[in-house]
This record gives structure tokens, sequence and C-alpha cells, in this order.
């Protein structure tokens, strides 16, 4: 394959190349919105879990308040009986300040249990916020998709034909030539060669120098751009690839 083929392929490879780059930067940013509706979905979806944890825990306590409850009412009518039965002085004090703490014991059980029939009011209001937000949201992300749905099946389209263009570019270019530009291209932002016109690289926007240039415009060498090190095709060279096909 003579020089002038090879760069001709590798000016093709590189349009290709730069063509792919374009329509991922141009998906990424027809998805940004809905991604970033969908990200706050998510964070809903958690917090809609986190309440649900505290709801069931708030439940197993108010469970373990209202048995205590139930213990602690029967105790006290067995000592309130016992008391009216009881005659002596000392065993009747005794008993009465055993009642005077099992009110107490009540009052405080049932005092917690106001508390956490508040907090479950409050979690309830929380989740309704939660999940109106959802709603709103996911019918959001809906239409975000929707918006952009049409042009992303383009661009998925584009992307197939630039990617089976690419494998039969590749498939052409010598190995070893490949394999140079596959490594300059990791280096250099997805890119292993470079356009040079009025002997400017316009990757790097650096100078080449004239007798480089020329030498680059007649075909006669295959050489990297000193400053970003992309190998140097000229316009001339995209356009002999149309007249050669
Ligand atoms: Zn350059």
């Amino acid at each position: 394959m003579s020089v002038r083929d090879q760069l001709v392929q590798l000016a093709e490879l590189g349009l290709t190349d730069q063509n792919i780059k374009e329509l991922l930067t141009k998906q990424r940013q027809l998805s940004q919105k809905a991604k970033e509706t969908q990200a706050k979905t998510e964070t809903l979806l958690e917090e809609g879990k986190a309440l649900d944890a505290k709801n069931n825990d708030l439940v197993l306590q108010k469970r373990k308040l209202d048995s205590d409850l139930q213990t602690e009412k029967a105790n006290l009518r067995k000592w309130e009986a016992r008391a009216e039965k009881i005659r002596g002085d000392r065993e009747y004090t005794a008993l009465i300040s055993e009642i005077g703490s099992l009110k107490k014991n009540i009052f405080h059980i049932e005092n917690k249990t106001l508390e956490l029939m508040q907090e479950q009011e409050d979690l309830d209001k929380k989740w309704n916020d939660v999940k109106k937000s959802s709603s709103k949201l996911a019918k959001r992300l809906e239409d975000e998709w929707d918006f952009v749905k049409d042009d992303l099946a383009q661009i998925e389209s584009q992307m197939t034909d630039c990617a089976s263009a690419r494998l039969k570019l590749t498939e052409k270019v010598p190995a070893v030539l490949l394999k140079r530009y596959e490594q300059i291209a990791v280096k250099r932002a997805g890119l292993g060669v470079a356009l040079v016109k009025n002997q400017v690289c316009q990757a790097c926007s650096r100078m080449i120098p004239p007798e480089l240039f020329l030498r680059v415009a007649k075909c006669e060498i295959l050489e990297q751009c000193p400053s970003c090190q992309r190998i140097l095709v000229t316009e001339e060279m995209s356009y002999a690839w149309v007249v050669h096909k």
C-alpha cells in the first residue's frame, strides 16, 4: 500500500472516529436532563425506603408499648383489688406506694404512646410528600425521554453505521499502522490523526515546519505532529479518498 493510500485510509479513519466522538457527545447532552431526573427519582426512592424502615420500627415500638400498658394495667387492677381487702397499716402503705409507682409507669407509657403516634403522623405526611414528588418526577422523566427519543434513535443508527464503516476501514489499514494509530488515539482524546491546514495542526493549533508540511501534502511521508504526535493528514486526502473509491 502506497504512503498516499495509507494516509487516505488514516484520514478516513480519523474522520470516522471524530464522527463517533461527536455522536457520543450529542448522545450524552441529549440524555443529560433525563439522567439527572433519573438520579433524583432514585434518591427519592431511597428516601421512601428509609421512611418505610422507620415506620416499621415505630410499629414495633408501638406494639411493645401497648403490650407493656396492658401488663401494667392488669397489675394495677390486681394491686387495687388487694388494697381493698387489706387491713394492716404497714402492708397497706406498701401497696399504695406500689400502686403509685404503677400509675406513674402507666402515665409514662401513655405519654410515650402519644409521642409515638405523633411521630407516625409526621412520618405519614413525609411519606405522602415523597409519593407526590415521586409521581411528579416519574411523569417528568417520561416526558424528558419522550422529548429526545427520536433524536437518540437517530444517533443510535448513525453510530451503528459509523461502527461498521470503522470496521471496514480497519480491515484495510495495515496492522502495524493501525496499531500506531490506536496507540496515539488512546493518548490523544481518541483521535490518532490530525488535519494540517495552512501549515497549522488543526488538533493542537501549532505550526508545522514548512518543509514537513510540504512532504505530508505530497504524500511522501507518514509524519506525526511535532507537538501533539498525531499522524498528519491534509484535506486533500479525504477528498482523494472519495475519488479513489
Ligand atoms: Zn498537533
